[in-house]
C-alpha cells in the first residue's frame, strides 16, 4: 500500500526537480521499515528520474563551460596543477598529473591531463606537435588503471565539446573502473 502511494506521489508532480525532491524525502520516511527499503530505492521511475536531473545538470554545466571555451582562460585544473587546490594524486610525472575525479561515476574515477595545455582545450584542438604528449596521457591512464587495480576492466573517456558534456576546458582523460561497464554509453 505504502509503495503504492509513493508511486501516486511520484506520478503526481510535474517538474524532475520536484518528483527527485520527493523520492529523497519518501526515502527517508519509509527508512524505519525494513521491507519498504529494498524496493523503494531502486524502483526503476525514481533511478531513471535521478540519472535524468544529472544529466540536466551536466548538460547545463557543459553549456556554461562552452561559452568561455575559446578564451583560453585557466580552468579549475591550472589550480589543481600549480597545488593551489588539493587534489588526490594517484600518478605524476614531468608532463602529466593524474588525480581522483571529485564527482566519481565508478568506484575507480581518475583524470589525466597534460601539465602544459598548449592549446589542447579539447582533443579536437590537438595538432601534429602535440602527439607525444598525447601518447604520453594514454601510457599514464594505463599506468593509472594498474595502480588502481583496475587492469582486468577499465575505460578511458575523453568528452570533447558542449555535445559530448565537456565541462573544464583543459584535455583531460576520464580512467574509470572498479564496476561492470555498460555499452553504448549513454
Ligand atoms: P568533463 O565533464 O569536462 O569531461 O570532466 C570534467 C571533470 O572534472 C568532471 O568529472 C568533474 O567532476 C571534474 N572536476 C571538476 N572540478 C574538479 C575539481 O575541483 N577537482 C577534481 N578533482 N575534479 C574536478
Amino acid at each position: 500500500m505504502a509503495v503504492t502511494s509513493s508511486s501516486m506521489l511520484l506520478r503526481n508532480f510535474s517538474s524532475v526537480g520536484r518528483v527527485a525532491q520527493s523520492v529523497h524525502v519518501t526515502s527517508k520516511i519509509f527508512f524505519s521499515t525494513g521491507e519498504l527499503i529494498k524496493v523503494l530505492p531502486c524502483t526503476r521511475s525514481s533511478r531513471s528520474i535521478c540519472s535524468t536531473r544529472a544529466a540536466h545538470n551536466e548538460e547545463a554545466a557543459a553549456k556554461a563551460a562552452a561559452s568561455v571555451a575559446d578564451t583560453g582562460a585557466p580552468t579549475i585544473f591550472d589550480k589543481i596543477i600549480a597545488k593551489e587546490i588539493p587534489s588526490d594524486i594517484i600518478y605524476e610525472d614531468e608532463n602529466v598529473l593524474a588525480f581522483r575525479d571529485i564527482n566519481p561515476q565508478a568506484p575507480v574515477h581518475v583524470l589525466v591531463i597534460p601539465k602544459l595545455r598548449d592549446g589542447l582545450t579539447t582533443l579536437g584542438k590537438a595538432e601534429p606537435r602535440h602527439v607525444e604528449v598525447l601518447g604520453q596521457l594514454l601510457h599514464a591512464s594505463k599506468i593509472v588503471a594498474e595502480k588502481e587495480g583496475i587492469f582486468d576492466g577499465f575505460r578511458v573517456v575523453i568528452n570533447n565539446g558542449v555535445e559530448a558534456c565537456q565541462s573544464v576546458y583543459h584535455l583531460h582523460l576520464h580512467v574509470l573502473g572498479g564496476r561492470q561497464m555498460k555499452w553504448p554509453p549513454g
